[in-house]
């Protein structure tokens, strides 16, 4: 593939209907995302490795959750697994202020960069994201962009009631797949829209794989 026009081409021809989201891939520049190393397959629809066994998510997968956590202007978002920073600038350019967490210092080092021009629209914090982060809780919406074994519960409580929409991948029991969910809360009842299977890197720390690998 080789240009964003074609990128937004292959989103659409899989489904993407909103017009800002599409609009935001066809802005927001990938290849300014990804090392340099892999940056002739900016364009392309597949993740990407970024370093530290870490990967850019794959761009359809991003449209999805996207999509399906129904961002919009002014809306109130936390984003745990910042990586490269790709999806946070899609969110932020969509306009909605992000607070987003990374567990790698060093990618989200790189991620702050590439966010500049973002300013005060992106907080980008280090840490385990499994504990969200209260200050700026409730959240509109949650994009959790690693597999979890389950819903942190921390995430679950910061989410705002009613309206709020939580989107998260859920491994699957011994299976290496996952199984991507959008989660609403009312009260401490959480009820789960299952939106078929996905792929992602383990989240680490409290709430996922609790050995920390040396990278
Ligand atoms: N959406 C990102 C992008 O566009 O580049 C890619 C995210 S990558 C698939 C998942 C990220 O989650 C990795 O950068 C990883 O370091 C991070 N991660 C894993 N466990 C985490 C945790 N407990 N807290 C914060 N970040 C975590």
């Amino acid at each position: 593939m080789s240009n964003l026009h074609d990128l937004v081409g292959v989103l659409r021809h899989n489904g993407i209907t909103d017009p800002l989201v599409l609009s935001a891939f066809g802005t927001v520049d990938r290849k300014r995302f990804v090392p340099g190393d892999v940056r002739e397959y900016a364009y392309d629809n597949s993740p990407l490795a970024i370093g530290f066994q870490q990967t850019i998510s794959q761009p359809l997968m991003i449209a999805i959750m996207v999509e399906l956590a129904g961002i919009s202007r002014g809306m109130n978002v936390l984003e745990i697994g910042t990586g490269s920073g790709y999806q946070t600038a899609i969110l932020a350019h969509l306009g909605a202020k992000v607070t987003s967490i990374e567990r790698i210092p060093e990618l989200a080092l790189r991620a702050r960069t590439c966010l500049e021009e973002y300013g005060k629209r992106v907080e980008l914090l280090v840490g385990d994201g499994g504990e969200g982060y209260p200050p700026n809780a409730p959240y509109d919406a949650i994009i959790v962009s690693a597999s979890c074994p389950e819903l942190p519960p921390p995430l679950g409580e910061q989410l705002k009631e009613k309206k709020g929409k939580l989107v998260i991948p859920i491994e699957d029991a011994g299976a290496g797949e996952a199984t991507l969910f959008v989660i609403s809360r009312e009260g401490s009842t959480y009820h789960y829209a299952n939106h078929g299977p996905c792929r992602f890197v383990p989240l680490q720390g409290e709430y996922g794989k609790h050995e920390v690998q040396d990278e």
